[in-house]
Protein backbone atom coordinates (compact mmCIF):
# COMPACT_ATOMS: atom_id res chain seq x y z
CA UNK A 1 0.00 0.00 0.00
CA UNK A 2 1.03 3.40 -1.04
CA UNK A 3 0.40 6.42 1.68
CA UNK A 4 0.97 10.23 0.93
CA UNK A 5 0.38 12.98 3.56
CA UNK A 6 -1.26 16.08 2.42
CA UNK A 7 -1.33 19.80 3.92
CA UNK A 8 -3.92 22.63 3.36
CA UNK A 9 -4.27 26.08 4.18
CA UNK A 10 -6.97 28.57 4.02
CA UNK A 11 -8.12 32.19 5.46
CA UNK A 12 -11.44 34.12 4.36
CA UNK A 13 -12.54 37.43 5.48
CA UNK A 14 -15.82 37.81 8.18
CA UNK A 15 -18.93 40.44 6.71
CA UNK A 16 -22.12 40.92 7.85
CA UNK A 17 -24.93 40.33 5.51
CA UNK A 18 -23.17 36.62 4.63
CA UNK A 19 -24.06 33.48 6.32
CA UNK A 20 -21.80 31.66 7.99
CA UNK A 21 -20.90 28.17 6.77
CA UNK A 22 -17.78 25.97 8.22
CA UNK A 23 -17.28 22.65 8.17
CA UNK A 24 -20.46 21.91 5.77
CA UNK A 25 -22.74 23.42 8.72
CA UNK A 26 -24.48 26.21 9.54
CA UNK A 27 -23.47 28.46 12.13
CA UNK A 28 -25.41 31.28 13.59
CA UNK A 29 -23.41 34.35 13.96
CA UNK A 30 -23.63 38.34 13.23
CA UNK A 31 -21.09 37.95 10.61
CA UNK A 32 -20.15 35.51 7.66
CA UNK A 33 -17.15 34.16 5.30
CA UNK A 34 -16.74 36.19 1.91
CA UNK A 35 -16.17 34.23 -0.85
CA UNK A 36 -16.62 33.08 -4.55
CA UNK A 37 -18.43 29.87 -3.21
CA UNK A 38 -19.95 29.44 0.46
CA UNK A 39 -16.30 30.27 1.78
CA UNK A 40 -16.23 27.40 4.06
CA UNK A 41 -12.92 27.67 4.87
CA UNK A 42 -12.44 24.49 6.68
CA UNK A 43 -13.84 22.00 3.89
CA UNK A 44 -11.22 24.51 1.70
CA UNK A 45 -8.16 23.73 3.62
CA UNK A 46 -9.43 20.05 3.39
CA UNK A 47 -9.83 20.00 -0.27
CA UNK A 48 -6.20 21.53 -0.50
CA UNK A 49 -4.63 19.00 1.78
CA UNK A 50 -6.48 16.17 -0.09
CA UNK A 51 -4.87 17.60 -3.39
CA UNK A 52 -1.54 18.27 -2.41
CA UNK A 53 -1.39 14.71 -1.07
CA UNK A 54 -2.31 13.77 -4.52
CA UNK A 55 -0.13 16.16 -6.31
CA UNK A 56 -2.82 17.81 -7.86
CA UNK A 57 -2.53 21.14 -7.90
CA UNK A 58 -4.77 23.21 -5.74
CA UNK A 59 -8.58 24.06 -4.92
CA UNK A 60 -8.32 27.13 -7.26
CA UNK A 61 -6.72 25.36 -10.12
CA UNK A 62 -9.79 22.98 -10.16
CA UNK A 63 -12.61 25.32 -9.06
CA UNK A 64 -11.94 28.63 -10.25
CA UNK A 65 -13.24 31.50 -8.70
CA UNK A 66 -14.08 33.04 -11.99
CA UNK A 67 -16.15 30.06 -13.37
CA UNK A 68 -20.16 31.09 -12.58
CA UNK A 69 -20.68 27.55 -11.91
CA UNK A 70 -18.83 28.08 -8.30
CA UNK A 71 -21.10 30.96 -7.49
CA UNK A 72 -22.21 30.18 -3.80
CA UNK A 73 -21.82 26.50 -4.51
CA UNK A 74 -21.18 24.71 -1.04
CA UNK A 75 -18.66 23.55 -0.45
CA UNK A 76 -19.55 19.93 0.22
CA UNK A 77 -19.93 19.76 -3.72
CA UNK A 78 -16.63 20.71 -3.97
CA UNK A 79 -15.31 18.56 -1.56
CA UNK A 80 -17.23 15.06 -3.05
CA UNK A 81 -15.79 16.12 -6.22
CA UNK A 82 -12.03 16.33 -4.88
CA UNK A 83 -12.68 13.20 -3.76
CA UNK A 84 -13.86 11.72 -7.23
CA UNK A 85 -10.23 13.73 -8.18
CA UNK A 86 -7.91 11.98 -6.28
CA UNK A 87 -10.03 8.78 -7.05
CA UNK A 88 -9.11 9.32 -10.30
CA UNK A 89 -5.74 8.76 -9.33
CA UNK A 90 -6.37 5.59 -7.23
CA UNK A 91 -6.66 7.01 -3.76
CA UNK A 92 -9.13 7.11 -1.09
CA UNK A 93 -8.94 9.25 2.37
CA UNK A 94 -7.13 7.71 5.18
CA UNK A 95 -8.09 10.21 7.97
CA UNK A 96 -8.07 13.83 8.41
CA UNK A 97 -6.96 16.15 11.05
CA UNK A 98 -7.75 19.83 10.79
CA UNK A 99 -7.64 22.85 13.30
CA UNK A 100 -10.22 25.75 12.56
CA UNK A 101 -8.58 29.51 13.96
CA UNK A 102 -11.54 31.71 15.07
CA UNK A 103 -11.91 34.10 18.00
CA UNK A 104 -16.02 33.87 17.38
CA UNK A 105 -18.15 32.19 17.61
CA UNK A 106 -17.43 29.07 20.05
CA UNK A 107 -17.11 26.24 17.80
CA UNK A 108 -16.67 23.47 19.91
CA UNK A 109 -20.54 22.65 20.51
CA UNK A 110 -21.27 22.01 16.84
CA UNK A 111 -17.45 19.74 15.92
CA UNK A 112 -19.46 16.09 16.10
CA UNK A 113 -22.19 17.83 14.11
CA UNK A 114 -19.14 19.02 11.42
CA UNK A 115 -17.37 15.30 11.99
CA UNK A 116 -20.36 13.42 11.21
CA UNK A 117 -21.21 15.66 8.40
CA UNK A 118 -17.84 15.77 6.53
CA UNK A 119 -17.16 11.91 7.11
CA UNK A 120 -20.42 11.35 4.86
CA UNK A 121 -19.34 13.37 2.00
CA UNK A 122 -15.99 11.89 2.09
CA UNK A 123 -17.23 8.44 2.65
CA UNK A 124 -15.11 7.52 5.90
CA UNK A 125 -15.75 6.89 9.28
CA UNK A 126 -16.64 9.81 11.68
CA UNK A 127 -13.36 8.62 13.80
CA UNK A 128 -11.09 9.34 10.82
CA UNK A 129 -12.10 12.97 10.70
CA UNK A 130 -10.56 15.13 13.44
CA UNK A 131 -11.78 18.95 13.52
CA UNK A 132 -9.90 21.14 15.97
CA UNK A 133 -10.80 24.87 17.32
CA UNK A 134 -8.16 27.70 18.50
CA UNK A 135 -8.42 30.71 19.11
CA UNK A 136 -5.39 33.00 18.27
CA UNK A 137 -6.00 34.94 21.91
CA UNK A 138 -7.65 37.84 20.35
CA UNK A 139 -4.28 38.22 17.97
CA UNK A 140 -3.66 38.98 14.17
CA UNK A 141 -6.74 38.64 11.74
CA UNK A 142 -8.09 35.89 13.31
CA UNK A 143 -8.18 37.61 16.87
CA UNK A 144 -9.53 40.43 15.66
CA UNK A 145 -12.54 38.68 14.06
CA UNK A 146 -11.25 40.32 10.58
CA UNK A 147 -11.82 36.57 9.69
CA UNK A 148 -11.10 33.10 9.68
CA UNK A 149 -8.68 30.53 8.83
CA UNK A 150 -8.09 26.79 8.65
CA UNK A 151 -5.28 24.33 8.48
CA UNK A 152 -5.74 20.26 7.55
CA UNK A 153 -3.51 17.37 7.21
CA UNK A 154 -4.56 14.41 5.38
CA UNK A 155 -2.98 10.73 4.86
CA UNK A 156 -4.11 9.15 1.26
CA UNK A 157 -3.98 5.52 0.63
CA UNK A 158 -3.48 4.03 -2.33
CA UNK A 159 -4.10 -0.05 -2.21
ZN1 LIG B 1 -11.41 29.21 0.46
Amino acid sequence: MKIRVGFGFDVHRLVPDRELWLGGIKLEHELGLLGHSDADVLIHAICDALLGAANMRDIGYHFPDTAGEFKNIDSKILLARTVKLIAGKGYTVGNIDATVCAERPKLKARIPEMQEVLADVIGIDVDDVSIKATTTEKLGFTGREEGISAYATVLIEKK
